[in-house]
């Protein structure tokens, strides 16, 4: 049966299109294309244009595909934009991300795949963070996932609504067909690739006094092929009817942003250059994973675990992008 994923004309939600469809797998995408983009989608994959807050779409798409299964990616995603407007972040990530879920139960929908993070942990008391981690986001980011998760774990309670919670640390690298493209751009692997690039004079790094060995933040930067590949696996897990879970998708090794700078000057060959500037609000100082969960029930590995792989594969996609996809 069709699986809908919502958001898959984004950044993790177009390669899981690409992986399930490579898997024969049937795809309907709802993405309401604020920032998705149509050449991001797979061809094989029917795009219905619209919101995840629309029951009447939703529910119509439900019926006609014979739907079973969601894969939830669409939300916003940006920690420091959640800090200015709390109030945008709460409305389309929990408001509407509430309406999806009761229009998918009352549709007969119970199995869920759920794009959480790493920001619903904040600050580490331990590292790297297991998934048993007290749980304190530092971002309306970071909470609205974390609400979402309490309420796919009240729907379990309460309706038998099956899920998988995945908590990626942080996303980054290009496939072959799909790379980043935000607009504006505010991660950091993508804007010091345009520092190498030429298309910016250099890269701001927020935050040289933090408890890290070199004072800037540290990240856990894992490839969107191994995203991909994890929600493919958390698919299998509920159809041999696994139970509601969480799982961290890391490789368990931290970057700080000043060595990812290092490994994008290697990786690039070209000059980047730095300029040190204030804390960003709602960064948390440390967020490595301890994805062994995701090995051990979901037979998950990453297969990306140098940065400078990472770096590599996102290089590529920019030289053959320069203006991310068709603008
Ligand atoms: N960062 C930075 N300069 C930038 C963008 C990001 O120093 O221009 C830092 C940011 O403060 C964080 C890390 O890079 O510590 C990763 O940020 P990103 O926005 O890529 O992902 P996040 O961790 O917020 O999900």
């Amino acid at each position: 049966m069709p699986t809908l994923v919502t958001g898959g004309a984004g950044y993790i939600g177009s390669a899981t299109v690409d992986l399930l469809v490579d898997q024969n797998e049937p795809v309907v995408v709802l993405d309401d294309m604020s920032e998705g983009h149509y050449d991001a989608v797979n061809p094989e994959a029917r795009l219905y244009e619209g919101s995840i807050g629309n029951s009447a779409l939703v529910r119509s798409i439900v019926e006609t595909h014979g739907i079973d299964a969601c894969i939830h990616f669409a939300a916003r995603t940006n920690v420091g934009d959640s800090v200015v407007e709390p109030g945008r972040y709460y409305a389309n990530n929990v408001g509407e991300g509430l309406s999806l879920l009761n229009t998918l139960t009352a549709a007969g929908v119970k199995q869920i795949v759920f794009s959480s993070t790493c920001a619903t942990y904040g600050e580490p008391v331990r590292i790297p963070m297991d998934e048993d981690h007290p749980q304190h986001p530092q971002s309306p980011y970071g909470w609205s996932k974390f609400f979402m998760e309490r309420m796919l774990e009240d729907f379990d309670r309460a309706y038998g609504t099956r899920f998988v919670g995945l908590r990626y640390f942080n996303a980054a690298g290009a496939t072959e067909r799909r790379g980043e493209d935000h607009q504006p751009e505010t991660h950091l692997i993508p804007l010091v690739l345009f520092a190498a690039l030429g298309k910016r004079e250099g890269i701001s790094v927020f935050g040289s006094d933090y408890g890290t060995h070199d004072g800037s933040c540290v990240r856990d930067y894992v490839h969107i092929s191994d995203l991909a590949a994890a929600h493919w696996r958390a698919l299998g897990y509920l159809r041999k009817g696994g139970k509601s879970d969480f799982f961290n998708l890391g490789t368990g090794r931290g970057q700080s942003v000043l060595e990812v700078i290092e490994a994008a000057r290697r990786v690039s060959g070209r000059e980047i250059r730095v300029k040190m500037e204030a804390r960003r609000p709602g960064d948390a100082s440390y967020l490595v994973a301890n994805a062994e969960k995701a090995g051990d029930v979901l037979d998950w590995e990453p297969g990306y675990l140098e940065i400078e792989q990472t770096i590599a594969s996102a290089w590529k996609w920019h030289l053959a992008h320069p203006n991310g996809y068709a603008r």
